[in-house]
């Protein structure tokens, strides 16, 4: 296993304010921000957005992924981080994507709110190693569909 590949899964409380959709932009910005951000220090990964929660995986090398962690811990965008694993792995589980995203910010998309629904699923309710699964097989899924990219 190389050493320093880590995971760290958390989630956390939206702190966007405003109308219903009003916090696309913003999230926009937090996608282009980590698009820039992670490839130049080998983080990969995927965040979720179901308008009341994030739910995030960072992958890559320890240090960077601790790096960048601690940039959105101090982000005020959100609050109530809750780091649900950190843990060495053996591969990536989001090995293309810089940050792959799934949520309802996209226009016209309701994706996770539709399994939300189905699935009665609440982020910080779960463990890390279901929430990893379950944003794996949405973003299998749902990557290529979603609006905001
Ligand atoms: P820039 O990307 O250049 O900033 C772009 C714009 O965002 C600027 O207009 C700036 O004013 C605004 N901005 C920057 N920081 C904040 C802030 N704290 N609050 C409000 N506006 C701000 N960053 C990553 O690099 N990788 C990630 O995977 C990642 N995931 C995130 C997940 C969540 C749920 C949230 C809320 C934020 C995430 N961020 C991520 C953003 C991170 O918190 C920092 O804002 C970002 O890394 C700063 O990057 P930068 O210094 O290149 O600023």
């Amino acid at each position: 296993m190389p050493e320093s590949l880590h995971r760290l899964i958390y989630t956390s409380r939206n702190m966007i304010g405003g109308a219903a959709g009003g916090a696309e932009p913003e999230i926009r910005q937090i996608l282009a921000s980590a698009r820039r951000n992670n490839p130049r220090v080998g983080v990969t990964g995927a965040l979720m957005f179901n308008g009341g929660c994030f739910a995030q995986v960072l992958e890559g090398p320890r240090a960077a992924v601790e790096q960048v962690f601690e940039r959105i811990q101090r982000d005020h965008r959100h609050s109530e981080v809750s780091v649900l694993q950190i843990a060495g792995v053996e591969r990536r589980g989001f090995p293309g994507w810089s940050m792959a995203f799934v949520g309802r910010a996209a226009e016209g998309a309701d994706t996770f709110g539709h399994v939300a629904e189905e699935s009665g699923f609440e982020p910080a309710l779960l463990d890390g190693d279901r929430l990893f699964g379950i944003l794996r097989d949405l973003v299998l899924e749902e990557e290529g569909a979603t609006g905001v990219r």
